[in-house]
């Protein structure tokens, strides 16, 4: 699933990128590489190993399904390839591996999949993909472990009600969740946080973790049928596709979501999502705040130091907020060199307190080839005893606040209590 982030600024790009990546990074990938070189040929009896149906039929059944896959993909993206496109249609292959073969044929079975899916346009620098494709191994290993031990030898998933077939396929599942999660997470925090912007992100997603477990569940599945039902598998086709349009809708619609610039939501999904906040917290009688900020003299800075620039700016003017809040809290783009966060379950004095912090570290920004940055902040800010205040009354008195914060000489921070 990792996906290039490497044309942002500051990101470790160029052919010899892995060797400048942090050490414990350097270490974290290399140790996955080699315990996926090695070891599914150590537990080869791990493996199920002794279905009923040919080793090698079966191998070449998986790939032959990996390779389907990844085309069926390119027909419903009309061909176009994709660089930060998830693995997730390809971590199927490896489960299923995982719970019919001897571990040793998860290194074919992975190495033509990842390698077919790179020769098709899915693009990450290589370092990423050969790291991304070491973990699905570790990741299948440690299911086929957890399969083995819960199933055994059993030659048919289905036997009987299928009951133990369907626990192993599901813990198994499971473990080969909770494994990959691991060892992508080392990667997102151990590499510089610019070059897996993107990474980071996708790993914070809830939806991430549903299409996945969805996408292991037919892997699950189809190894399911192939014991029990054979060909029976060529009816899963459907899902197939179904699984694979899943798998390309998820970035889609973060795309649909995020503003490119500066990784923070679109206006609409910020309103959407601001909005259910302030409701939860009237419902808890909690106070909030609606923050609006806006760059000062931004058209100067641009004119001084060219739009690219001014960019950079923009994103870095971004992270510098996202610094300065809680998960809960929810930041957008309203618009231009604008944003907007709603602070949920926050008192008038803390939430100045951020809007300050926030000033001074767009402040502090010091963008590569520019000048001096700041920001005007406005708060409009709801207490409990208001009642339910309409939302939009709110983002009302934040844009008068920055209003008079513009008016005051800018670079400062300024607050309009709400009246119900
Ligand atoms: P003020 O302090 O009153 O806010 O002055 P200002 O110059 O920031 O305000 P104005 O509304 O006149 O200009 C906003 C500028 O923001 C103009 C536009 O070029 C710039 N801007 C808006 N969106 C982007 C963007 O995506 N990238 C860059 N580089 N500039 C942008
Ligand atoms: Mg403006
Ligand atoms: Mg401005």
């Amino acid at each position: 699933m990792e996906g290039g982030d490497g044309a942002r600024s500051g990101a470790v790009t160029g052919r010899w990128a892995f060797v400048r990546t942090p050490r414990a990074c350097r270490a974290w990938v290399s140790a996955a590489f080699l315990c996926a070189l090695v070891l599914p040929l150590l537990l080869v009896d791990r493996g199920q190993g002794h279905t009923a149906k040919d080793a090698t039929v079966t191998g070449l059944v998986l790939i032959a399904l990996s390779v389907l896959n990844v085309e069926i993909g390119r027909l419903l993206e009309g061909g176009i390839s994709q660089s930060q496109r998830p693995h997730k249609g390809l971590s199927a292959w490896a489960f299923a591996s995982a719970l019919l073969l001897p571990t040793w044929w998860l290194l074919p079975v992975v190495v033509v999949t990842y390698g077919h899916a790179w020769w098709r346009g899915l693009r990450a620098p290589p370092w990423k993909w050969i790291g991304s494709a070491a973990y699905v191994v570790v990741a299948a290993l440690s299911a086929a472990v957890v399969a083995h031990a819960v199933i055994g030898n059993h030659h048919d998933l289905m036997h009987g009600t299928g009951l133990v077939g369907l626990i192993g396929v599901v813990a198994a599942a499971a473990t080969f969740l909770a494994v990959e999660t691991v060892l992508f997470h080392g990667s997102a925090y151990l590499n510089v946080p610019e070059d897996e912007v993107w990474l980071r992100q996708t790993l914070r997603s809830p939806s991430f973790y549903l299409t996945e477990a969805g996408v292991l569940l037919v892997g699950g599945l189809s190894a399911a049928i192939w014991t029990g039902g054979g060909w029976f598998i060529v009816l899963l086709a459907p899902v197939y596709v179904l699984t694979q349009r899943a798998a390309l809708h998820e970035p889609l619609r973060e795309r649909a979501e995020h503003d490119e610039k500066t990784g923070t939501l679109r206006f609409e999904s910020w309103r959407r999502l601001a909005m259910a906040g302030a409701d939860r917290c009237h419902r808890r009688e909690q106070p909030w705040c609606v923050l609006f900020a806006d760059l000062d003299h931004f058209k100067t800075f641009n004119d001084l130091w060219g739009h690219l620039v001014g960019d950079d700016a923009l994103a870095a003017v971004a992270a510098a907020i996202r610094a300065e809040l809680r998960n809960d809290d929810v930041l957008g783009r309203f618009g231009g060199e604008e944003f907007c966060v709603l602070l949920p379950d926050v008192a008038i004095e803390d939430a100045t307190g951020i809007a300050e912090r926030i000033r001074a570290g767009v402040a502090a920004i010091d963008v590569p080839g520019g000048g001096p940055i700041t920001i005007s902040i406005g708060l409009g800010a709801v207490t409990p005893e208001d009642g339910q205040i309409d939302f939009v009354s709110a983002l009302t008195a934040a844009d008068r606040a920055l209003f008079l914060a513009k008016h005051e000489g800018r670079n400062r921070t300024h607050l309009v209590l709400v009246d119900a």
